[in-house]
């Protein structure tokens, strides 16, 4: 049967790591409103251009748009026949309650929110030393995760960059909207009886067998 998942946690505590993992292994539809922002911001769209300037201050992009993305990626075919993996939403309590509305509509269920657990210094180093690959989703970290070939991508070649909202600065405002906004759906998720907490502390591969572990999958 098709599992439905959200992985909530602070920036850089690897939701989007995880997902790919996650995806390779189970394939269910990966839904990051990080990266679908991203796509439009990349289209040039008037979405994109209204979302930059939260997204480069650290700021959450107003609940309404995410909410209209989202619902529109769970009405795919994939969806019902996958399942869904929702990268970094909710991140408010209105958007849980947009959330809930979506699935009881469509009558969908969650099987577990994944809460992916590390320490705020981890964090901070984990976010400034992030690269992404312009060519595929692949993630690393010059610290902890360095590709064989430095600026290259391991997987596709391709070329490896910052996001321009990993800096100290933004990062840092990124954490106080998440301590502010979006922590308190980890109590909300624990009283609904979903919520999952996933040390992910440590490397990588550790914490995916974690994750696997807890979620009882093989
Ligand atoms: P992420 O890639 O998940 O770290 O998201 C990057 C940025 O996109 C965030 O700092 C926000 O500005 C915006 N964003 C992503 N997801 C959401 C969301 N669920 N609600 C509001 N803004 C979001």
């Amino acid at each position: 049967m098709a599992k439905n998942y959200i992985f909530i946690g602070a920036p850089g505590a690897g939701k989007g790591t995880m997902a790919e993992l996650m995806i390779a292994a189970y394939k269910p539809v990966h839904v990051s409103t990080g990266d679908l922002l991203r796509a439009e911001i990349k289209a040039g769209s008037t979405l994109g251009t209204e979302a930059k300037s939260f997204m480069d201050a650290g700021k959450l992009v107003p609940d309404e748009v995410v909410a209209g993305m989202v619902a529109a990626k769970l009405d795919t075919a994939a969806v019902r026949e996958q399942g869904f993996l929702l990268d970094g939403y909710p991140r408010t309590v209105r958007q849980a309650e947009l959330l809930d509305e979506a699935l009881t509509q469509r009558s969908l269920k969650l099987d577990a929110v994944v809460l992916l657990e590390v320490s705020r210094d981890l964090i901070l180093k984990r976010l400034t030393a992030r690269r992404l690959c312009r060519g595929c989703p692949a993630i690393y970290n010059v610290l902890f995760n360095r590709p064989k070939v430095e600026g290259r991508c391991d997987t596709c070649g391709g070329e490896l960059y910052q996001r321009s909202d990993d800096t100290t600065e933004t990062a840092l405002n990124r954490l106080s909207v998440y301590a502010a906004q979006t922590s308190p759906l980890i109590a909300r998720y624990e009283k609904q009886g979903v919520l999952v907490k996933v040390d992910a502390e440590g490397p990588k591969a550790e914490n995916f067998v974690n994750l696997r572990h807890a979620l009882n999958l093989k």
